[in-house]
């Protein structure tokens, strides 16, 4: 089902001419960009190409104009960059005011986040004080025939409506995007484009927040899942809560993250920050083994973008086994020791 709001018939459609371009809002962690900064360079230049308009990075951060020359090879026209001491590490009012700044400068009419903590924090913020709306957590994007509007989809309703959303009054039109949803465009390095340096405007007292420590990436690795390259899930057929020690062992080996059924998050065996599927995080790694999971539609909606799948299940006829590149059949309390002993070999 598609829920479409259009603009109320009847009303004048507000002027917003001045208003151009396509920008990516680009978050990074220790000077690298992350990964889904890449796949929304590549769905915003569709976009941009569709409208006939430019395609901007925006980069904001403390020591990293070296990322633009990465920008350009991905897609970018022109990259948006505002440094200074006060952006090293996201900060809610130092980025809100940066972003908030750059779009009343230069009026962009289509913005892209990523729908990860930074951006499900920033993006409303600057919504609210652009006067415009965010349609929140994005699973496709395209653009409306009828209007030229982007056509924003996501589910809606606990997954069981996709809504396409259109924001036809106000400027620009926001978004945030989930991660792994969208390919990593293919770089070409022999692109170049125009750098603009913006001043910073942000004074010390408009922070208002004091940042006490930084965990490092390995501290969250194992709930890191949409940049995962190992994924392993446990399901229901996990059995209870303390047996998913077998599953982070095995994630730990593996240097991956961990991955739950949204049976086994609602059974609170796992928080839902580890769920994967429709409802949950879409992950697309090297591998995912899914241990006791029977592979329902919605579950496979998260995960059949990864590169291999793995299932171990104890039923045969299990539907999970028709997505799997390999299958195990077996009790998974007795075939994950087993193969995390001989992983710990290797
Ligand atoms: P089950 O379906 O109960 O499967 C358990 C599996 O474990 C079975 O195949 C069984 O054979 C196997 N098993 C049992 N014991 C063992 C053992 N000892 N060794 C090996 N195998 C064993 N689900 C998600 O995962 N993510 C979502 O985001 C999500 N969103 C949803 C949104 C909507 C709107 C709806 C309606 C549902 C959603 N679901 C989601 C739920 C989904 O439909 C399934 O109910 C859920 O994925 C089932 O989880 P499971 O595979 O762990 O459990």
């Amino acid at each position: 089902v598609t829920a479409i709001s259009r603009p109320e018939a009847g009303k004048p459609a507000a002027d917003n001419s001045d208003y151009k371009g396509v920008w990516v809002y680009i978050e990074h962690f220790d000077g690298k960009v992350r990964s889904v900064g890449y796949e929304l360079l590549g769905e915003g230049r569709k976009l941009a190409e569709a409208m006939g308009q430019e395609l901007a990075a925006v980069v904001i951060g403390q020591g990293v104009e070296h990322l633009a020359k990465d920008m350009f090879a991905s897609g970018a026209d022109k990259v948006y960059l505002v440094e200074g001491s006060e952006y090293k590490h996201y900060s809610t009012d130092a980025y809100t005011i940066a972003l908030t700044d750059l779009i009343n400068t230069y009026k962009p009419s289509v913005i892209l986040m990523g729908a990860t903590n930074d951006g499900r924090d920033l993006g409303p913020r600057v919504a609210c004080r652009v006067g415009t709306g965010l349609t929140a957590d994005c699973t496709n994007l395209g653009i409306d025939e009828e209007t030229g509007l982007v056509a924003w989809t996501r589910p809606a309703f606990g997954g069981n409506i996709m809504a396409t959303i259109l924001c036809p009054n106000h400027r620009p039109q926001m978004g945030t995007v989930r991660p792994n949803v969208f390919k990593r465009p293919e770089q070409d390095m022999s692109r170049s484009g125009e750098l603009v340096r913006v001043a910073s405007k942000v004074k010390p007292e408009d922070i208002r927040t004091k940042l006490i420590e930084v965990l490092s990436l390995s501290d969250t690795a194992s709930c890191n899942l949409e940049e995962a390259q190992f994924i392993v899930s446990g399901g229901r057929g996990m059995g209870k809560p303390e047996n998913f020690a077998l599953i982070e062992e095995l994630a730990n080996i593996l240097g991956g993250a961990v991955g739950a059924s949204r049976a086994a998050v609602d059974a609170g065996w796992k928080p839902a920050i580890h769920q994967v599927g429709q409802t949950g995080k879409t992950v697309a790694p090297k591998v995912y083994i899914a241990c006791g999971i029977s592979g329902a539609i919605q579950h496979l909606a998260g995960m059949s973008t990864s590169d291999i799948i793995i299932a171990i299940n104890k039923d045969a006829d299990a539907p999970i086994f028709k997505s799997a590149d390999f299958g195990i059949v077996g009790d998974v309390l007795e075939v994950l020791p087993v193969l995390i002993e001989e992983l710990k070999k290797i």
